[in-house]
């Protein structure tokens, strides 16, 4: 319990002093703990503690720790790649979806959200241009965001990326491009998440102008290397 307070913590003031550097407000930077592998007591210990927003990346995991955890206040997020054949779960069990990287995904959680808040997601961009990675490509985004905007029961709040590890300057461009749509956006108000660093690199996300980071070892601890 203490362990997890003061690992939350550090956390949070790691978060605050990259906003003091870069000359930013706090409240602008939301923290997303990623409790991927780890049991969900441990997810009640860290609500207690005034955590609100969690990210799972494994569904079935995650529909289990959500039924365990059901009557607490928690924001829950997907942050796993997201498979055609499961995105019934995310329409139903999420209140995000960080990994949407084709209209076919957002067209089916669009149809399936049978809720009265439309489902928050986030498009995932490959913006270093890695092989085996998920995401749109860059010059797809245009597109991708006007097309997914006319879907009902989404709102799309921004990007998300995983750039290579030490790989900073993909956060630069992240952020260059969240920009560029913004300027061209319709209700640039709704477009206002740029999900992006991870336990070590998210004060380089955050003076690149991050809005959500998402860490899971800096306050859990390192997670069983077959699942991680
Ligand atoms: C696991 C994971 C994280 C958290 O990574 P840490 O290095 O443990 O902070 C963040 N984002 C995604 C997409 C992940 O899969």
């Amino acid at each position: 319990m203490n362990d997890l307070h003061a690992a939350r913590q550090q956390v949070l003031q790691r978060i605050a002093s990259s906003c003091v550097a870069a000359q930013r407000d706090v409240q602008s930077v939301q923290l997303l703990a990623v409790s991927k592998t780890h049991p969900s007591e441990m997810i009640r210990q860290m609500y207690v503690d005034g955590q609100r927003a969690f990210g799972e990346n494994y569904v079935q995991e995650a529909l289990d720790k959500i039924q365990q955890l059901a009557g607490l206040d928690i924001e829950w997020h997907f942050i796993g790649h997201v498979q055609r054949n499961k995105t019934k779960h995310l329409a139903e069990h999420f209140d995000w979806v960080h990994g949407v990287d084709r209209l076919v995904i957002a067209q089916r959680l669009s149809q399936q959200r049978q809720h009265e808040r439309p489902l928050n997601i986030c498009l995932q961009v490959n913006i270093d241009q890695q092989d085996s990675k998920d995401g749109c490509q860059p010059a797809e985004v245009a597109e991708l965001v006007h097309a997914i905007s006319q879907l009902p029961n989404l709102c799309l709040r921004g990007l998300m990326i995983i750039p290579a590890a030490g790989h900073h300057q993909a956060f630069v461009e992240a952020q260059q491009l969240f920009e560029q749509v913004k300027a061209m956006h319709q209700h640039p108000e709704h477009w206002d998440t740029l999900s992006m660093g991870m336990s070590g690199d998210l004060d380089a996300a955050i003076a690149a102008g991050a809005t959500m980071v998402r860490v899971g070892t800096a306050l859990f601890g390192q997670r069983d290397y077959h699942r991680s």
